[in-house]
Order: C-alpha cells, then sequence, then structure tokens
C-alpha cells in the first residue's frame, strides 16, 4: 500500500472538478468514502474551495493542477494520485471547453483543433493512464470510467459551436469502443450527455444567461442543477450500475 492509500481502495480522479459539475461530482465522491484527486487547470482558488468543503465533511482529497490535454501533465497527475492516494478505481473525464457562439464558417482552425485537443484528446489520456492501472491484463483489479459528454452530440449544435459538438461525438464514439475493449478486463466505461446545467460554461460562449433562455424548450420546463448530472456520474461509477458498461445516461430533462 501507498502512503495514505485509503483503506478501502476507493479512489478517484475528476478532471475539471474545479467548478462546476466536476466540482459536484468530487464532492459526491468524497460523501460516498473516495479518496479525490481534484483536477482543475487554473482557477486555484476555487480548486482550494472544493478541497475546503470535501476536508469540512470528513472526506479525504488532493487537488492536482494540470493540463489534461497534455501527455506530459496527464503523466504526472496520474504518478501524484499513485504517490499519494493510491491506485485509482474511478475516473470521471469531466473537463472540457466551449468557445464563442458563432457560425462553423467563423471558427478558425486554431480554434477547431483547441477545442478538440482538449476535450477529446484529454479524455484519450486519461483512460490510456486508467487502463493501465486498472486493467486485470496489467496486475490491476478493475474500475468504472465515466466520461462526461453531451447532448450536443447529439444536437450538433448548429448556430452555436459545433466544433464543441463534434468533440463530444468523439467521446460517445470513444466511450463505445474502448467499453468493449476492456469489459473482460474488469473495467466498465460509460458516459452521462448533460442537457443545460447551470453552470459558468456558458459565459465562455458569450451567453451567461443561456440555460435559462432556453428553459421554456426542456420538456421538464427547467435547466439542470450540477448535482442533478453528479449523481448520474456517481451511479454509473458504483457497484450499483455493476452490469452496466458502453452505455450513456441523458440528465437532459428530456431533451
Ligand atoms: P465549467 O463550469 O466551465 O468547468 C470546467 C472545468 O474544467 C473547470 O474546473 C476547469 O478548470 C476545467 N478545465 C478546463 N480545461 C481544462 C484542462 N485542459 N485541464 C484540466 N481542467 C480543465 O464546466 P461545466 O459546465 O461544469 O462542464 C463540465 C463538463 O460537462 C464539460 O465536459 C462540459 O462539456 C460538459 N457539459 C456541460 C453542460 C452544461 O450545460 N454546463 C452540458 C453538457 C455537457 P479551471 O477552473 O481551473 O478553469
Amino acid at each position: 500500500m501507498t502512503r495514505n492509500q485509503s483503506p478501502n481502495d476507493k479512489v478517484a480522479i475528476v478532471t475539471g472538478a474545479s467548478r462546476g459539475i466536476g466540482a459536484e461530482t468530487a464532492k459526491l465522491l468524497a460523501r460516498e468514502g473516495y479518496s479525490v484527486c481534484v483536477n482543475y487547470l487554473n482557477n486555484d482558488a476555487a480548486a482550494q474551495q472544493v478541497e475546503r468543503e470535501i476536508t469540512e465533511a470528513g472526506g479525504h482529497c488532493i487537488t492536482v493542477k494540470a493540463d489534461v490535454s497534455s501527455s506530459v501533465e496527464v503523466a504526472r497527475l496520474f504518478a501524484t494520485v499513485d504517490e499519494e492516494l493510491g491506485t485509482v478505481s474511478v475516473l470521471v473525464n469531466n473537463a472540457g471547453i466551449l468557445m464563442q457562439q458563432c457560425q462553423l464558417e467563423e471558427i478558425s482552425e486554431e480554434r477547431f483543433l483547441h477545442v478538440l485537443h482538449t476535450n477529446v484528446m484529454s479524455c484519450f489520456l486519461c483512460c490510456k493512464e486508467a487502463v493501465k492501472r486498472m486493467s486485470t491484463c496489467h496486475g490491476g483489479t478493475g474500475g468504472a470510467i465515466v466520461n462526461v459528454s453531451s447532448g450536443a452530440s447529439k444536437s450538433g449544435s448548429p448556430n452555436e459551436y459545433v466544433d464543441y459538438a463534434a468533440s463530444k461525438g468523439a467521446i460517445d464514439s470513444l466511450t463505445r469502443g474502448l467499453a468493449l475493449e476492456v469489459a473482460a478486463e474488469g473495467i466498465r466505461v460509460n458516459a452521462v450527455r448533460p442537457g443545460l446545467i447551470y453552470t459558468n460554461m456558458h459565459a465562455a460562449g458569450g451567453e451567461p444567461d443561456r440555460v435559462n433562455r432556453l428553459a421554456s424548450k426542456i420538456p421538464l420546463q427547467r435547466g439542470g442543477e450540477a448535482i442533478e448530472v453528479a449523481e448520474a456520474i456517481l451511479w454509473l461509477a458504483s457497484e450499483k450500475a455493476s452490469f452496466v458498461t458502453g452505455s450513456f445516461i441523458d440528465p437532459a430533462g428530456g431533451l
């Protein structure tokens, strides 16, 4: 057992956990007894706030600042978790970005690559590191991976961010393919596809109030809260979903 390893071997990594859906997921996992790695990119204060809330509630976590679209930083992230928490048993690939709303013809090649690289490469790199540790073929004891896709993978996000939607389509395919590859190696791989959720992400698209504008178009007649997505992620990560792999849950109010 490595230093600080939790006695029940429940170790979770949540990427992009300083804010929004990732933060709520990290707090829920900690409440369920996981030692949690709160990963983030820039926002030290927000990550420290999540750490404080987890610790004050009696949970155990570390924060690791790392750009998960970089293979070098992902390797450092997983090595830190190995050392400080123990072998990862749950990975939540949540980190993601979108950019200013516009039509495809206005999207630069540089922006397209940046969005795809951040949203897809991060998921690919973290899945690789997790499989190396979880797979029974590599001496691991299995685990669960939950990818955070989006309803955008189905809608295509026309006139808003087709690049973002395409990145989420790639995550859906990666989820299905990896799930089938590692099903016999003790690893379950699933995804959530949230709809319109109240987080600060929409401000990055230039419309902080986007969820309220579109709320009446949602069959349940309201936007979703980050905690409602986190609950779905927690269920997919848990033993309660022991016969579920390659599947998707859409916390989207019926959209
Ligand atoms: P958010 O509030 O904007 O938070 C994004 C998080 O990702 C932050 O913690 C940010 O860290 C982190 N991050 C961004 N780039 C990163 C990188 N390269 N490496 C590490 N961390 C990085 O977003 P959210 O709304 O909670 O969204 C979370 C996930 O849900 C995303 O994948 C998003 O596509 C998906 N989603 C959201 C909605 C929605 O309506 N909100 C709907 C469908 C799907 P810093 O704080 O350090 O910047």
